[in-house]
């Protein structure tokens, strides 16, 4: 055996939080126990995709790289091109490549710069920073929400990426229409802006912007959409993005190969062709969100409106001590540092097991 080497990493490495994924929950006696740590979907895929799944007779070829099932399905559903739209593995793994096309470290040692709101989906900073580019994160108003004035005044010459996240994970909270046509305005032509809507089927506002929208009206806007949340497909790993093809050329070639697998692609694929079924789901959780945001504000809880599958309880230094109690419940619930928990909403029981949870923690 040769003498062991020290192998170095990029010394980014040592600036990346860690990506915290939502833990199983722990057994309780006597308790179902359940899981509220990941946003997924209690009720899991349709029927139509368990078959699909069943039948898949491919599993020793490569998939299409290019996922064309899915993508000219998808443009009759959203009513696009199919030349629009990029696959990923997840919209993470779309989000990947978006960064990586688009921002970086210059070879003049300078970095190129992405904004989003803080705080948000933990995973932006991992990529940002890992792309090389640096993040630039513009605190939350005090109610939760994009500031989209502050995020405005800290783009410059090094701007390349804003991110947008509508609904917000973990807060919940939608963009208007009004607010991103706004915020738009004031953005340079050459700077992209990513619509992040990983939780968009669960929104019930009508003056929710809608990303198809903006991308019809704007070319440097980005689409960012999944089936793991809605579609219950968290584990099959299948997102895209929507963009015109001037990006969208540069996002093909950097496009992990074979990213998507074909039972990936034919489950989206089935899923998409029961979209009414998929929408009972989805109405559900809804349902149950709003029971659980009024038993919240019943109990005295103040809590921000919220858009998506899952609710944000802003408890400060609490947030451990919640989470611990939780897990005494069976429950496992997203803590964030001292900043507050994201509960998502969950089977029938689950939820009416948080509420008790919370009325006996006190508001
Ligand atoms: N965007 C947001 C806002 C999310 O919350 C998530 C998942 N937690 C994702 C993107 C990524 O989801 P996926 O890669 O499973 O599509």
């Amino acid at each position: 055996m040769n003498e062991p080497v020290s192998i170095s990493p990029r010394p980014v490495l040592d600036t990346l939080p860690a990506y915290a994924a939502g833990k199983p929950p722990a057994a309780v006696e006597g308790l179902v126990a359940y899981k509220l740590a990941s946003n997924e979907n209690p009720y899991g895929p349709v029927p139509a995709v368990r078959e699909t799944i069943a039948e898949f007779d491919a599993i020793s070829r490569y998939p299409d790289p290019l996922a064309t099932l899915l993508r000219e399905r998808l443009a009759e559903h959203l009513d696009v091109p199919a030349a629009d739209i990029v696959t990923g593995a997840g919209s993470l793994g779309a989000l990947t490549q978006i960064i990586n096309t688009f921002a970086g470290a210059r070879p003049d040692g300078t970095q190129d710069e992405v904004i989003f709101p803080w705080r948000s989906f933990e995973a932006y900073p991992i990529v940002v920073r890992t792309s090389g580019a640096k993040d630039v994160q513009v605190p939350l108003t005090e109610d939760f929400r994009h500031d989209l004035q502050a995020m405005a005044a800290a783009i410059n010459d090094r701007t390349r990426v804003i991110l947008l996240c509508t609904p917000n994970n973990p807060t919940g909270p939608i963009l208007s229409t009004e607010e991103v046509e706004g915020f738009l305005a004031q953005v340079p032509p050459h700077v992209l802006v990513v619509i992040d809507e990983a939780y968009l089927e669960f929104i019930r506002d009508e003056g929710a912007v809608d990303g198809i929208e903006m991308y019809r009206r704007h070319q440097n806007v980005v689409v960012l959409r999944t089936f793991s949340k809605a579609h219950g497909l968290a584990n099959l790993r299948v997102g895209y993005s929507v963009s015109h093809p001037h990006i969208t050329q540069y996002l093909c070639v950097i496009a992990t190969p074979f990213a998507v697998s074909s039972l990936a692609e034919r489950s989206a694929v089935a899923s998409l062709d029961h979209l009414d079924q998929v929408m009972e789901r989805v109405d559900q959780v809804v349902s149950e969100r709003e029971r659980v945001v009024q038993g919240l504000q019943d109990a005295g809880w103040d809590v921000p409106d919220t858009q998506a599958n899952f609710v944000w309880l802003p408890l400060g230094e609490r947030t451990p001590e919640f989470v611990a109690a939780a897990e005494r419940q069976a429950l496992s619930v997203r803590g964030f540092g001292t900043e507050g928990v994201r509960v998502s909403i969950g089977e029938v029981e689950a939820n009416t097991r948080f509420l008790e949870l919370v009325r006996a923690f006190g508001a």
